[in-house]
Protein backbone atom coordinates (compact mmCIF):
# COMPACT_ATOMS: atom_id res chain seq x y z
CA UNK A 1 0.00 0.00 0.00
CA UNK A 2 1.24 3.71 -0.89
CA UNK A 3 1.62 6.66 1.33
CA UNK A 4 -2.04 7.92 3.18
CA UNK A 5 -0.99 10.88 1.37
CA UNK A 6 -2.55 9.63 -1.90
CA UNK A 7 -5.59 8.98 -0.20
CA UNK A 8 -6.20 11.87 1.95
CA UNK A 9 -6.11 14.64 -0.30
CA UNK A 10 -6.74 18.61 -0.49
CA UNK A 11 -8.52 19.75 -3.82
CA UNK A 12 -11.45 21.49 -5.19
CA UNK A 13 -14.93 19.45 -5.72
CA UNK A 14 -17.02 18.03 -6.70
CA UNK A 15 -15.39 14.91 -7.49
CA UNK A 16 -11.81 13.62 -7.02
CA UNK A 17 -11.75 11.65 -10.09
CA UNK A 18 -13.59 14.56 -12.11
CA UNK A 19 -12.13 17.15 -10.50
CA UNK A 20 -8.70 16.84 -8.57
CA UNK A 21 -7.59 14.10 -11.11
CA UNK A 22 -8.25 16.01 -14.13
CA UNK A 23 -6.81 19.17 -12.43
CA UNK A 24 -3.65 17.51 -11.61
CA UNK A 25 -3.14 15.77 -15.07
CA UNK A 26 -3.64 19.10 -16.98
CA UNK A 27 -1.17 20.75 -14.26
CA UNK A 28 1.66 17.93 -15.33
CA UNK A 29 0.78 18.11 -18.84
CA UNK A 30 1.21 21.69 -19.14
CA UNK A 31 4.60 21.69 -17.27
CA UNK A 32 6.20 18.88 -19.71
CA UNK A 33 4.77 21.30 -22.91
CA UNK A 34 5.53 24.65 -22.03
CA UNK A 35 5.96 26.03 -25.42
CA UNK A 36 2.47 24.99 -26.90
CA UNK A 37 0.01 27.63 -27.88
CA UNK A 38 -3.19 26.15 -26.66
CA UNK A 39 -4.36 22.38 -25.66
CA UNK A 40 -7.16 20.70 -26.14
CA UNK A 41 -8.39 17.75 -24.17
CA UNK A 42 -10.93 14.82 -24.84
CA UNK A 43 -12.91 13.59 -22.04
CA UNK A 44 -14.44 9.61 -22.44
CA UNK A 45 -16.99 7.53 -20.61
CA UNK A 46 -18.30 9.01 -17.45
CA UNK A 47 -15.97 12.28 -17.34
CA UNK A 48 -17.58 12.90 -20.61
CA UNK A 49 -21.02 11.85 -19.88
CA UNK A 50 -20.72 13.02 -16.13
CA UNK A 51 -17.81 16.02 -16.64
CA UNK A 52 -20.36 19.25 -17.10
CA UNK A 53 -22.07 18.72 -13.88
CA UNK A 54 -18.64 17.54 -11.83
CA UNK A 55 -17.04 20.88 -13.09
CA UNK A 56 -14.28 18.70 -15.06
CA UNK A 57 -13.88 21.17 -17.94
CA UNK A 58 -13.81 23.99 -15.23
CA UNK A 59 -10.98 21.74 -13.25
CA UNK A 60 -9.16 21.28 -16.72
CA UNK A 61 -9.44 25.12 -18.11
CA UNK A 62 -7.99 26.58 -14.54
CA UNK A 63 -5.07 24.28 -14.69
CA UNK A 64 -3.85 25.51 -18.06
CA UNK A 65 -5.26 29.03 -17.68
CA UNK A 66 -3.85 31.59 -19.16
CA UNK A 67 -3.22 29.10 -22.17
CA UNK A 68 -6.71 28.37 -24.08
CA UNK A 69 -8.07 24.96 -23.72
CA UNK A 70 -10.57 23.30 -25.85
CA UNK A 71 -12.78 20.72 -24.03
CA UNK A 72 -14.40 17.78 -26.50
CA UNK A 73 -16.92 15.54 -24.81
CA UNK A 74 -16.48 11.76 -26.24
CA UNK A 75 -19.02 9.93 -24.83
CA UNK A 76 -17.78 6.45 -25.70
CA UNK A 77 -15.74 4.80 -22.99
CA UNK A 78 -12.02 3.73 -23.81
CA UNK A 79 -11.35 0.15 -22.99
CA UNK A 80 -8.62 0.65 -19.70
CA UNK A 81 -11.21 2.87 -17.34
CA UNK A 82 -14.39 4.46 -18.10
CA UNK A 83 -12.64 7.92 -16.62
CA UNK A 84 -10.44 8.31 -19.49
CA UNK A 85 -8.67 11.70 -21.22
CA UNK A 86 -6.55 12.33 -24.50
CA UNK A 87 -4.55 15.48 -23.52
CA UNK A 88 -3.44 17.52 -26.49
CA UNK A 89 -0.58 20.18 -26.55
CA UNK A 90 -0.98 22.74 -30.37
CA UNK A 91 1.68 24.42 -32.05
CA UNK A 92 0.25 28.07 -32.78
CA UNK A 93 -1.36 26.14 -36.63
CA UNK A 94 -3.52 24.06 -34.34
CA UNK A 95 -1.02 20.88 -34.94
CA UNK A 96 -0.68 18.51 -32.31
CA UNK A 97 3.06 18.08 -31.50
CA UNK A 98 2.51 16.19 -27.88
CA UNK A 99 -0.32 14.19 -26.40
CA UNK A 100 -1.28 11.92 -23.25
CA UNK A 101 -3.87 9.45 -22.72
CA UNK A 102 -4.23 8.51 -18.91
CA UNK A 103 -7.26 7.81 -16.92
CA UNK A 104 -8.51 9.08 -13.47
CA UNK A 105 -8.93 6.26 -11.33
CA UNK A 106 -10.65 7.39 -7.96
CA UNK A 107 -9.83 9.53 -5.30
CA UNK A 108 -8.13 12.10 -7.37
CA UNK A 109 -5.23 9.27 -8.75
CA UNK A 110 -4.04 8.91 -12.13
CA UNK A 111 -2.89 5.75 -13.90
CA UNK A 112 -1.98 5.12 -17.66
CA UNK A 113 -3.27 1.88 -20.30
CA UNK A 114 -1.11 -0.71 -18.55
CA UNK A 115 -1.77 0.34 -14.39
CA UNK A 116 1.48 2.15 -14.36
CA UNK A 117 0.48 4.91 -11.98
CA UNK A 118 1.86 8.51 -13.15
CA UNK A 119 4.83 9.77 -10.67
CA UNK A 120 4.12 6.32 -9.47
CA UNK A 121 4.30 6.32 -5.39
CA UNK A 122 5.91 3.75 -3.76
CA UNK A 123 4.50 0.97 -1.56
CA UNK A 124 5.32 2.09 1.76
CA UNK A 125 3.16 -0.93 3.33
CA UNK A 126 4.36 -4.45 3.10
CA UNK A 127 0.69 -5.32 4.67
CA UNK A 128 -1.64 -6.12 1.26
CA UNK A 129 -5.09 -6.94 3.67
CA UNK A 130 -6.59 -6.37 6.70
CA UNK A 131 -5.59 -9.79 7.56
CA UNK A 132 -1.88 -8.91 7.63
CA UNK A 133 -2.69 -6.05 9.44
CA UNK A 134 -4.17 -7.82 12.28
CA UNK A 135 -1.26 -10.35 11.88
CA UNK A 136 0.82 -6.68 12.97
CA UNK A 137 -1.24 -5.81 15.86
CA UNK A 138 -0.98 -9.22 17.24
CA UNK A 139 2.68 -9.96 16.72
CA UNK A 140 3.62 -6.20 17.92
CA UNK A 141 0.75 -6.02 20.73
CA UNK A 142 -0.06 -2.37 19.19
CA UNK A 143 -3.22 -0.75 17.83
CA UNK A 144 -3.48 -0.49 14.10
CA UNK A 145 -3.05 3.39 13.85
CA UNK A 146 0.68 2.67 15.29
CA UNK A 147 0.91 1.22 11.36
CA UNK A 148 0.98 4.61 10.51
CA UNK A 149 3.23 5.99 12.93
CA UNK A 150 5.65 3.09 11.88
CA UNK A 151 5.64 3.24 8.36
CA UNK A 152 4.96 6.77 7.18
CA UNK A 153 7.82 9.95 6.98
CA UNK A 154 8.47 10.57 10.82
CA UNK A 155 5.59 13.54 12.04
CA UNK A 156 3.07 12.19 9.43
CA UNK A 157 0.24 11.80 12.00
CA UNK A 158 1.14 15.17 14.10
CA UNK A 159 1.96 16.74 11.03
CA UNK A 160 0.08 15.78 7.39
CA UNK A 161 -2.83 14.06 9.60
CA UNK A 162 -3.44 17.48 11.74
CA UNK A 163 -3.03 19.81 8.29
CA UNK A 164 -5.70 17.55 6.73
CA UNK A 165 -7.88 17.53 10.21
CA UNK A 166 -8.17 21.52 10.45
CA UNK A 167 -9.49 21.12 6.95
CA UNK A 168 -12.04 18.78 7.65
CA UNK A 169 -13.11 21.40 10.74
CA UNK A 170 -13.08 24.21 8.52
CA UNK A 171 -14.98 22.61 5.73
CA UNK A 172 -17.72 21.55 8.50
CA UNK A 173 -17.83 25.35 9.94
CA UNK A 174 -17.70 27.05 6.69
CA UNK A 175 -20.33 24.48 5.45
CA UNK A 176 -22.86 25.22 8.05
CA UNK A 177 -22.84 29.19 7.69
CA UNK A 178 -23.87 28.80 4.05
CA UNK A 179 -27.35 29.85 3.02
CA UNK A 180 -28.60 29.51 -0.73
CA UNK A 181 -28.86 27.27 -4.10
CA UNK A 182 -26.37 24.85 -5.17
CA UNK A 183 -24.91 25.42 -8.37
CA UNK A 184 -26.04 23.21 -11.20
CA UNK A 185 -29.88 23.00 -13.10
CA UNK A 186 -31.91 21.23 -9.62
CA UNK A 187 -31.67 24.40 -7.65
CA UNK A 188 -31.00 22.28 -4.99
CA UNK A 189 -30.90 24.97 -1.55
CA UNK A 190 -28.55 24.38 1.00
CA UNK A 191 -29.63 22.17 4.22
CA UNK A 192 -27.00 21.87 6.68
CA UNK A 193 -27.26 25.45 8.57
CA UNK A 194 -31.15 24.60 8.71
CA UNK A 195 -30.64 21.06 10.26
CA UNK A 196 -27.84 22.25 12.76
CA UNK A 197 -30.48 25.26 14.11
CA UNK A 198 -33.26 21.96 14.38
CA UNK A 199 -30.79 20.22 15.92
CA UNK A 200 -30.41 22.28 18.77
CA UNK A 201 -33.57 21.34 20.09
CA UNK A 202 -32.99 17.99 19.70
CA UNK A 203 -31.89 15.48 23.17
CA UNK A 204 -29.96 12.18 23.09
CA UNK A 205 -30.10 10.16 19.95
CA UNK A 206 -32.51 12.07 18.31
CA UNK A 207 -30.12 15.42 18.89
CA UNK A 208 -26.95 12.70 17.32
CA UNK A 209 -28.39 12.33 14.47
CA UNK A 210 -29.16 15.94 13.82
CA UNK A 211 -25.41 16.87 14.52
CA UNK A 212 -24.19 13.82 12.33
CA UNK A 213 -26.23 15.25 9.98
CA UNK A 214 -25.99 18.76 9.64
CA UNK A 215 -22.29 17.97 9.73
CA UNK A 216 -22.04 15.52 6.86
CA UNK A 217 -24.04 18.09 5.11
CA UNK A 218 -21.84 21.29 5.42
CA UNK A 219 -19.12 19.32 4.14
CA UNK A 220 -20.92 17.68 0.80
CA UNK A 221 -22.55 20.86 0.27
CA UNK A 222 -19.29 22.56 -0.04
CA UNK A 223 -17.89 20.05 -2.27
CA UNK A 224 -20.90 19.69 -4.27
CA UNK A 225 -20.40 23.94 -5.29
CA UNK A 226 -16.78 23.28 -5.93
CA UNK A 227 -15.93 24.49 -2.63
CA UNK A 228 -12.53 22.78 -1.25
CA UNK A 229 -12.45 19.36 0.71
CA UNK A 230 -10.25 16.53 2.10
CA UNK A 231 -10.87 13.21 0.44
CA UNK A 232 -12.06 10.65 2.15
CA UNK A 233 -11.67 9.19 0.21
CA UNK A 234 -13.14 11.10 -2.90
CA UNK A 235 -14.55 13.97 -2.84
CA UNK A 236 -18.34 12.80 -3.26
CA UNK A 237 -18.06 10.89 -0.02
CA UNK A 238 -16.26 13.49 2.26
CA UNK A 239 -18.63 14.23 4.26
CA UNK A 240 -18.95 11.13 5.93
CA UNK A 241 -15.31 10.79 8.00
CA UNK A 242 -15.46 14.80 8.83
CA UNK A 243 -18.72 14.30 10.48
CA UNK A 244 -17.84 10.76 12.55
CA UNK A 245 -14.22 12.86 14.10
CA UNK A 246 -16.04 16.15 14.34
CA UNK A 247 -19.04 14.71 16.19
CA UNK A 248 -16.84 12.94 18.60
CA UNK A 249 -13.88 15.90 19.15
CA UNK A 250 -16.48 18.25 19.80
CA UNK A 251 -19.70 16.03 21.72
CA UNK A 252 -17.74 13.24 23.08
CA UNK A 253 -14.77 15.36 24.17
CA UNK A 254 -12.31 12.89 22.48
CA UNK A 255 -8.60 14.60 22.69
CA UNK A 256 -7.04 15.93 19.59
CA UNK A 257 -4.63 13.22 19.37
CA UNK A 258 -7.50 10.64 19.52
CA UNK A 259 -8.94 11.56 16.78
CA UNK A 260 -5.63 12.12 14.51
CA UNK A 261 -5.23 8.70 15.66
CA UNK A 262 -8.65 7.61 14.50
CA UNK A 263 -8.03 8.66 11.32
CA UNK A 264 -4.91 6.92 10.52
CA UNK A 265 -6.79 3.98 11.24
CA UNK A 266 -9.47 5.32 8.75
CA UNK A 267 -6.41 5.48 5.95
CA UNK A 268 -5.77 2.21 6.51
CA UNK A 269 -8.97 0.60 5.56
CA UNK A 270 -9.48 3.05 2.66
CA UNK A 271 -6.24 1.96 1.57
CA UNK A 272 -7.04 -1.52 1.82
CA UNK A 273 -10.05 -0.73 -1.07
CA UNK A 274 -7.96 1.12 -3.03
CA UNK A 275 -5.37 -1.23 -3.20
CA UNK A 276 -7.33 -4.65 -3.52
CA UNK A 277 -10.91 -3.24 -5.20
CA UNK A 278 -11.72 0.63 -6.14
CA UNK A 279 -12.77 3.47 -4.52
CA UNK A 280 -14.04 5.22 -8.12
CA UNK A 281 -17.91 5.23 -8.49
CA UNK A 282 -17.04 5.13 -12.20
CA UNK A 283 -15.60 1.66 -11.92
CA UNK A 284 -17.68 0.12 -8.76
CA UNK A 285 -20.96 2.34 -7.94
CA UNK A 286 -21.28 4.42 -4.64
CA UNK A 287 -20.46 1.26 -2.92
CA UNK A 288 -16.54 2.48 -3.58
CA UNK A 289 -17.42 6.02 -2.22
CA UNK A 290 -19.89 6.42 0.15
CA UNK A 291 -19.65 2.28 1.27
CA UNK A 292 -15.32 2.74 1.63
CA UNK A 293 -16.37 6.43 3.78
CA UNK A 294 -18.58 4.80 6.05
CA UNK A 295 -16.61 1.97 7.01
CA UNK A 296 -13.60 4.15 7.49
CA UNK A 297 -16.01 5.99 10.27
CA UNK A 298 -17.38 3.26 11.30
CA UNK A 299 -13.63 2.02 12.09
CA UNK A 300 -12.53 5.22 13.37
CA UNK A 301 -15.50 5.30 15.89
CA UNK A 302 -14.92 1.79 17.03
CA UNK A 303 -11.46 2.87 18.22
CA UNK A 304 -12.26 6.04 19.71
CA UNK A 305 -14.97 3.86 21.78
CA UNK A 306 -12.31 1.89 22.76
CA UNK A 307 -12.63 -1.29 20.29
CA UNK A 308 -9.92 -3.57 19.69
CA UNK A 309 -8.52 -4.37 16.69
CA UNK A 310 -11.20 -7.27 15.34
CA UNK A 311 -13.83 -4.66 16.51
CA UNK A 312 -12.32 -1.84 14.75
CA UNK A 313 -11.83 -4.71 11.15
CA UNK A 314 -15.99 -5.75 12.33
CA UNK A 315 -17.48 -2.53 12.14
CA UNK A 316 -15.77 -1.36 8.75
CA UNK A 317 -16.48 -4.96 7.41
CA UNK A 318 -20.15 -4.24 8.38
CA UNK A 319 -20.31 -0.86 7.22
CA UNK A 320 -18.87 -1.54 3.79
CA UNK A 321 -20.94 -4.84 3.55
CA UNK A 322 -24.27 -2.95 3.94
CA UNK A 323 -23.61 -0.73 1.14
CA UNK A 324 -22.79 -3.62 -1.38
CA UNK A 325 -24.54 -2.85 -4.77
CA UNK A 326 -25.23 0.52 -3.94
CA UNK A 327 -25.27 2.13 -7.44
CA UNK A 328 -23.85 5.63 -8.62
CA UNK A 329 -26.27 7.79 -10.18
CA UNK A 330 -26.51 11.21 -9.74
CA UNK A 331 -29.37 13.22 -11.05
CA UNK A 332 -27.95 15.60 -14.34
CA UNK A 333 -24.49 14.68 -13.48
CA UNK A 334 -24.31 17.06 -10.60
CA UNK A 335 -22.66 15.17 -6.76
CA UNK A 336 -25.75 16.40 -5.15
CA UNK A 337 -28.59 14.29 -5.58
CA UNK A 338 -28.29 10.98 -4.12
CA UNK A 339 -24.54 12.23 -3.01
CA UNK A 340 -25.29 14.70 -0.31
CA UNK A 341 -28.06 12.92 1.77
CA UNK A 342 -26.36 9.89 1.41
CA UNK A 343 -23.20 11.48 3.23
CA UNK A 344 -25.64 12.29 6.12
CA UNK A 345 -26.88 8.77 6.39
CA UNK A 346 -23.72 7.10 6.28
CA UNK A 347 -22.13 9.50 8.78
CA UNK A 348 -25.03 8.17 10.99
CA UNK A 349 -24.67 4.39 9.98
CA UNK A 350 -21.07 4.02 10.62
CA UNK A 351 -21.77 5.07 14.50
CA UNK A 352 -24.68 2.24 14.55
CA UNK A 353 -21.77 -0.25 13.16
CA UNK A 354 -19.37 0.67 15.50
CA UNK A 355 -21.97 0.41 18.46
CA UNK A 356 -22.36 -3.12 16.92
CA UNK A 357 -19.33 -4.04 16.70
CA UNK A 358 -18.78 -2.72 20.88
CA UNK A 359 -21.42 -5.03 21.76
CA UNK A 360 -19.49 -7.94 20.30
CA UNK A 361 -16.73 -9.72 20.85
CA UNK A 362 -15.34 -9.35 17.31
CA UNK A 363 -15.89 -12.36 16.19
CA UNK A 364 -17.48 -12.68 12.80
CA UNK A 365 -18.06 -14.75 9.50
CA UNK A 366 -17.65 -12.36 6.86
CA UNK A 367 -13.92 -10.51 7.14
CA UNK A 368 -13.42 -7.17 6.01
CA UNK A 369 -11.05 -8.54 3.51
CA UNK A 370 -13.81 -10.66 2.07
CA UNK A 371 -16.54 -8.13 1.85
CA UNK A 372 -13.71 -6.09 0.01
CA UNK A 373 -13.69 -8.69 -2.93
CA UNK A 374 -17.39 -9.19 -3.17
CA UNK A 375 -17.75 -5.03 -3.43
CA UNK A 376 -15.33 -4.95 -6.45
CA UNK A 377 -16.92 -7.97 -8.05
CA UNK A 378 -20.18 -6.83 -7.38
CA UNK A 379 -19.21 -3.34 -9.20
CA UNK A 380 -17.61 -5.10 -12.30
CA UNK A 381 -21.12 -6.94 -12.67
CA UNK A 382 -23.36 -3.58 -12.37
CA UNK A 383 -23.91 -2.12 -15.94
CA UNK A 384 -22.78 0.77 -16.65
CA UNK A 385 -26.14 2.46 -16.53
CA UNK A 386 -24.99 2.37 -12.44
CA UNK A 387 -21.63 3.75 -12.56
CA UNK A 388 -21.19 7.51 -12.43
CA UNK A 389 -22.62 7.86 -16.53
CA UNK A 390 -25.80 9.13 -14.84
CA UNK A 391 -27.54 6.96 -17.99
CA UNK A 392 -29.85 5.09 -15.49
CA UNK A 393 -31.56 5.03 -12.04
CA UNK A 394 -32.44 7.89 -10.45
CA UNK A 395 -30.78 10.15 -13.01
CA UNK A 396 -33.13 9.06 -15.73
CA UNK A 397 -36.25 8.03 -13.24
CA UNK A 398 -36.34 11.58 -11.77
CA UNK A 399 -37.31 13.04 -15.18
CA UNK A 400 -39.57 10.34 -15.95
CA UNK A 401 -41.56 10.95 -12.85
CA UNK A 402 -41.75 14.50 -13.85
CA UNK A 403 -43.75 13.89 -16.94
S1 LIG B 1 -23.71 8.64 -6.17
FE1 LIG B 1 -21.95 8.22 -4.83
S2 LIG B 1 -20.30 7.62 -6.24
FE2 LIG B 1 -21.88 8.63 -7.46
S3 LIG B 1 -21.23 10.80 -7.61
FE3 LIG B 1 -22.63 10.58 -5.85
S4 LIG B 1 -21.29 10.21 -4.07
FE4 LIG B 1 -20.05 9.83 -5.91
Amino acid sequence: MQSLKYLYRYGMGPSSSHTIGPNDAARQFKAKNKEAKSYRVKLYGSLSLTGKGHLTDKAIISAFAPVSCEIIWCDKELSYHPNGMKLEALDGVGRVINEWTTFSVGGGELRDEGGVTTNEHPHLYSQKSMEEVLAWCNSSGRPIWQLVDEVEEDGFIEGYLADLWQKMQKSIDTGLKQEGVLHGGLKLPRKARDFMAQTRRLKDTEARTGLLSSYALAVAEENADGGFVVTAPTCGSCGILPSVLYYNFYEKGHSNRSILNAMATAGIIGNLVKENASISGAEVGCQGEVGVACAMAAGAAAQLLGGSSRQIEYAAEMALEHHLGLTCDPILGLVQIPCIERNAFAAVRAIACADYALLSDGRHLVSFDKVVKTMKKTGHDMLSLYRETSLGGLATSYFETQK
